[in-house]
């Protein structure tokens, strides 16, 4: 596939070509656990399902080229795909990490992962100074989300790449934006993962994760690892996640663009106190969001005047349905203390309780502020 070729393009046809036994301009479902060879050894390039897929290695092959990366590698679910990176590590290796990230991140970082040996520093990112500060010579990884889940708060991605000291990879966790709004691997990260669950994916019919990188020599570690632990995704879900890529371009337009009306709706409500929104000039890092983000994407944070108010409000929406999870083609709503982020109750990176997290679908913009509108009365 060519290079140059820009998202939209790549999104449709990256690693998958038409099949080359019959045409197909699908990429088939190959639902199959294992592969004939001609004599021992002899095979196709497929031995075993875990190992490799034709249709997972189609959906790796479009990651990396969406991500602008060499290499792709899909996994069961965003946290294995998590988890799997940390396993690079070894005890006594620390990581800095953003004190504001995935309610499950954390639970995996420091109730499981912590119990290996490994060690972890919650730091603002938005701080340099504190980023730096934070690193040591046992450092082997900074872990960011940007935008923030549930904060909203950016991370510069070039500038931490840049400060990064030698011998410390840089993952960045882009489920939150898509590669159709960031590429972190342009800007100098070594790592790239995401929830395909969300926005790549894209229709809330498939739990996945990807991973997108450059260096060859970490990729055989992953793609070893990936082998050796297993969390694999079967070729269903590849094919789910592969057709949802097709309109990823379109589908982040208008996410972004319905945000942007309804955090503008929602800034002027009363009942609202406050509106975290990379793409309103009233956001801190409203400058960085301009550079770092070709749009500001669909996820939007509101607080409101009580943790109880915010509980009666999301209970009330009829067309932002009450659920976890994001980047669907429809609206949904949260509380996040309550639901995605209860896993951080009582820890330092605890939300604000009277917090309402919304993923804007792509329904009509108007029908989805209507029903705002009545559920904050
Ligand atoms: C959902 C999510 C994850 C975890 O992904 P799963 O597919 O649910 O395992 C990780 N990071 C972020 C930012 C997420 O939103």
């Amino acid at each position: 596939m060519e290079k140059s070729y820009r998202l939209e393009t790549l999104s449709i046809h990256a690693g998958q070509a038409p099949d080359p036994t019959t045409g197909a301009i699908m990429t088939p479902i190959y639902q199959t656990s294992t592969y004939v060879q001609s004599a021992p050894g002899e095979h196709q390039g497929y031995e075993y399902s875990r190992t490799d897929n034709p249709t997972r290695r189609a959906l790796q092959d479009l990651i990396a080229a969406l991500e602008g990366g060499r290499y792709g590698l899909a996994f069961s679910s965003g946290m294995s795909a998590i988890d799997t990176i940390l396993r690079l590590f070894n005890p006594g290796d620390h990581v800095v990490v953003g004190n504001d990230v995935y309610g499950g991140t954390y639970r995996l970082f420091e109730r499981i992962i912590a119990r290996y040996g490994l060690l972890f520093s919650w730091v603002d990112l938005t701080d340099l100074d504190a980023v730096r500060a934070a690193y040591t010579p046992q450092t082997r990884l900074l872990w960011l989300e940007t935008p923030t889940n549930p904060l909203m708060a950016l991370a510069d991605i070039a500038a931490l790449a840049a400060s990064a000291p030698e011998g410390v990879l840089v993952a960045v966790d882009n489920t939150f934006a898509s590669p159709a709004i960031q590429q972190p691997l342009m800007l100098g990260a070594d790592i790239v993962m995401h929830s395909s669950t969300k926005y790549l994916g894209g229709h809330s019919d498939a739990v996945g994760g990807l991973v997108a990188l450059n260096d060859e020599a970490v990729y055989k570690q992953l793609k070893f690892l990936q082998n050796a632990i297993g969390a694999v995704p079967g070729p269903m879900d590849c094919f789910l996640v592969m057709r949802g890529i097709k309109t990823l371009g379109v589908r982040i337009e208008r996410h972004s663009e319905n945000a942007l009306k309804i955090a503008q709706f929602l800034e002027d409500h009363p009942r609202v106190q406050q509106v975290m929104y990379p793409g309103l000039e009233s956001h801190p890092q409203y400058e960085l969001a301009r550079r770092q983000m070709k749009l500001p994407g669909g996820m939007i944070s509101m607080i409101l005047e009580s943790s109880e108010y915010a509980r009666e409000m999301v209970s009330r929406t009829k067309l932002f349905a009450l659920a976890e999870s994001l980047g669907g083609v429809e609206s949904l709503i949260e509380h996040p203390y309550s639901m995605t982020h209860a896993s951080t109750a009582n820890s330092p990176i605890a939300v604000p309780n009277a917090l309402v997290r919304l993923s804007v679908g792509i329904e009509h913009v108007d029908d989805l502020i209507d029903d705002l509108r009545v559920a904050l009365m």
